[in-house]
């Protein structure tokens, strides 16, 4: 596939565009692949790539019941950052926003990574006590972050007043090399450089069911037909449960509908990103100049992949009082994506009861952060049998009680 550079955009601006090859082949499925990975969204596609660039392994399919990146990796609100608690949620996390720092120049592809700063506002004593031992602990991890007073996020973040009659911001959890990414490229750029290594992305493609012989798996049913495999990979976010189900057994997981949504585009007013958890909400301004804002999850389990205006109306209500000039901004569109949660708020990357699948979901309401990472970890599991990075986010640790509490860090939708 030819590379992209300023060479080639000057090129084809002289030739009106006609010389670009398409981003990625949309070809028919093949009989046979050593490796099928269902959902291509951003963790699906990024653990097809890794297979390919770290393992060799190429003859891969990755099937999507949709269009490529339309689920979650398409909806999120593109917060990314590695300041989590425990130990191994700091190594993915830290490993993934490090993967971020280069993804561009790695997959060719511009995934507009912004390391623009992230801030997670302490607005109860009690928040100040949980961020300044997050603090402590990420020193130990080696991931750059630090508390910082009121008067540093003011300087920081102009719009936001500190001083709110019910909230005041009393510091901040600050790490100055998290940000966002366009979501859409990630997605892109992974599909485009899994294509470029003889990848097939297989869209519009429901994996109905899996076969199995004797405890292992050896293909799976589509509604393309039956394609046989070696080793399949279920990457489906909030469709977990389900696909588990037809996998023959069960994920210790609940579905929910988790929404965001975004301001008319006004001119710049903030370049960071701000989470404020007490109030439950968070906010970044896009290259569009829209405020791009994050509400909570539904209380309840289900698989409504759009907004209400109730959370719109809550999530705005809740923001205000830190950055009263939303008042005046029109909201321009809402969406819902649905969200895969365990109970200790972690990720799952891990083989299962059936020998030859594996599984990588329960990043819950902040995965996007963590493609990178999570491709990287879930490939070498499925490549090696064994991954240092996945590790303590096996399905063992339900049976076993090893949770990976990450209930504070992940308790805000982002
Ligand atoms: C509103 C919202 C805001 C968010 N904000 C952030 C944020 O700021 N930062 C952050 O880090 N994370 C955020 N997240 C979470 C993040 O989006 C997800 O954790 C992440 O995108 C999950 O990626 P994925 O590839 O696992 O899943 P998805 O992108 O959902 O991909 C799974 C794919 O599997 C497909 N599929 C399902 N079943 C089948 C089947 N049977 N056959 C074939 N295909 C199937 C689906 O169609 C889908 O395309 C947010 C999520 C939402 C909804």
């Amino acid at each position: 596939m030819r590379r992209y550079s300023a060479f080639a955009i000057a090129r084809e601006a002289l030739r009106h565009h006609e010389g670009w090859d398409r981003a990625w082949r949309s070809p028919a499925p093949k009989a046979r692949y050593d490796v099928v990975i269902v959902g291509a969204g951003g963790h699906g596609l990024a653990t097809a790539y890794y297979l390919g660039k770290n393992h060799g392994i190429r003859n891969v399919a990755v099937i999507e019941k949709g269009w490529l990146g339309g689920g979650n990796t398409g909806r999120n609100t593109t917060i990314i950052r590695s300041n989590y608690l425990q130990d191994p949620s700091a190594a993915i996390y830290e490993k993934s926003r490090s993967l971020y720092e280069t993804l561009s120049q790695d997959l060719n592809y511009n995934v507009m990574f912004s390391p623009r700063g992230v801030m997670m506002l302490a607005q109860t004593e009690h928040e100040i006590r949980g961020y300044q031992r997050t603090a402590h602990a990420n020193a130990l991890q080696g991931v750059a972050t630090e508390f910082i007073s009121r008067q540093k996020v003011k300087e920081l973040c102009p719009i936001i007043n500190i001083d709110g009659p019910r909230y005041p911001v009393l510091g901040a959890l600050w790490q100055p090399r998290g940000g966002t990414a366009r979501h859409d490229a990630v997605a892109w750029g992974y599909a485009r450089a899994c294509s470029d290594m003889g990848m097939d992305i297989i869209q519009q493609t429901e994996v109905t069911g899996v076969t199995r012989e004797g405890g292992r798996v050896t293909g799976v049913e589509t509604t393309k037909g039956p394609i046989a495999c070696g080793k399949l990979g279920i990457v489906v976010a909030g469709h977990s449960g389900v696909m588990a189900e037809r996998a023959g057994f069960r994920l210790p997981i609940e579905s929910v509908a988790l929404q965001a949504l975004v301001s008319e585009p006004i001119k710049p007013v903030m370049d960071v990103v701000v989470m404020a958890n007490t109030v439950h909400g968070y906010m970044s301004q896009s290259d569009k100049g829209e405020m791009v804002i994050g509400g909570g999850a539904d209380g309840y389990n289900n698989y409504t992949q759009r907004g209400s205006f109730h959370h719109v109306e809550e999530t705005v209500r809740a923001l205000v009082e830190t950055f009263p000039i939303i008042s005046r901004l029109k909201m321009l569109r809402w969406w819902g994506g649905i969200v895969d949660m365990t109970g200790d708020r972690s990720p799952i990357i891990s083989k299962t009861p059936v020998e030859g699948v594996f599984v990588n979901c329960g990043w819950g309401t902040g995965g996007f952060k963590a493609i990178p990472g999570s491709g990287w970890a879930m490939a070498e599991l499925m490549a090696k049998g064994h991954s240092p990075l996945a590790e303590a986010f096996s399905l063992d640790r339900f049976r076993e009680g090893r949770f990976i509490d990450e209930s504070v860090a992940a308790g805000v939708a982002h």
